[in-house]
C-alpha cells in the first residue's frame, strides 16, 4: 500500500491481451485505451502479411519474410507465434523482456491462438476478447473498411465464428456495438485491474 501510488493505481507492468475477429473494432479500441492510459505500451508484433495503406514499419508491425519469421522461431524469439488469415503473426520475447524491465504496461493485440500460448507459458495477464454484435455487423465494417479484398473478407468471416468460441475463457468479453459504451468498458477494466489486491493477481 505505501509504495508508488499513482493516479492509475498501485500496479505497474500488467500485460493486457485482447483479441478479437478482424472487423470488430479492435485497433480502434486499442488507439483509444493507448491515448487514454500513457502508461501503456502497444506491443508491435512481427508479421508475414504485406504492410497496409497508412501502415508503418517497426509502429504497427514489424513486415518480414516467411524466411525470416521462420528462423526467428526455430531461434525461440518468439513468445508466441501463430498463422492467422493464412500470415504469420508473433510476439518477440525481447517485446516482452523490454516491457517487464522498464514497468511499462504492455497490450498484445494478439489471435486467440497466441493468446493462449501466452496463457499458458507466462501464467499472467488480462484477457478481454471484443465481440462484434452480429456477423452481419462484422461483415458491414470489414467491407467499410476497404482495405480487404472479397475473398480475404469471406475468409475472415468464416475464421469469426471459430474465433468467437474462444471468448468464454478469456477474463473479460466485451460486446463493442456502440462504441462509446465499449470504450468505457474497456477503460474501466484497465484501471481496475491496477488496483486489484496482490492476493488475486493475475
Ligand atoms: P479490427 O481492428 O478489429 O479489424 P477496426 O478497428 O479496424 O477493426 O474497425 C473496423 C471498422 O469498424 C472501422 O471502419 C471502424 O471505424 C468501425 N467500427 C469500430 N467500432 C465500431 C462500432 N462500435 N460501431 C460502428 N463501427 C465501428
Ligand atoms: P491484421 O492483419 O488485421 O493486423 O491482424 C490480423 C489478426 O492477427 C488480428 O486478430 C490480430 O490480433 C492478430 N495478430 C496481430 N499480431 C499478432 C501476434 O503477434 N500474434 C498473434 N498470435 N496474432 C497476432
Amino acid at each position: 500500500m505505501s509504495k508508488g501510488y499513482t493516479l492509475t493505481g498501485n500496479k505497474k507492468g500488467l500485460l493486457f491481451v485482447i483479441s478479437a475477429p478482424s472487423g470488430t473494432g479492435k485497433t480502434t479500441l486499442c488507439k483509444e485505451i493507448l491515448r487514454q492510459h500513457p502508461h501503456m505500451q502497444l506491443s508491435v508484433s512481427c508479421t508475414t502479411r504485406p504492410i497496409r495503406e497508412g501502415e508503418l514499419e517497426g509502429k504497427d508491425y514489424y513486415f518480414i519474410n516467411k524466411e525470416r519469421f521462420r528462423k526467428l522461431a526455430d531461434e525461440g524469439g518468439f513468445a508466441e507465434w501463430a498463422e492467422v488469415h493464412g500470415e504469420l503473426y508473433g510476439t518477440t520475447v525481447k517485446t516482452l523482456n523490454d516491457a517487464e524491465e522498464s514497468g511499462v504496461d504492455l497490450l498484445l493485440d494478439i489471435d486467440w491462438q497466441g493468446a493462449k500460448q501466452i496463457k499458458k507459458n507466462l501464467e499472467k495477464g488480462i484477457y478481454i476478447f471484443i465481440l462484434p454484435p452480429s456477423i452481419e455487423e462484422l461483415r458491414k465494417r470489414l467491407s467499410g473498411r476497404g482495405d480487404v479484398s472479397a475473398d480475404v473478407m469471406e475468409r475472415r468471416l468464416k475464421n469469426a465464428a471459430t474465433e468467437i468460441e474462444q471468448a468464454r475463457w478469456y477474463n473479460y468479453n466485451i460486446i463493442n456495438d456502440d462504441l462509446e459504451t465499449a470504450k468505457k468498458a474497456i477503460s474501466s477494466i484497465v484501471i481496475a485491474e491496477h488496483y486489484r489486491s496482490d492476493e488475486h493477481d493475475r
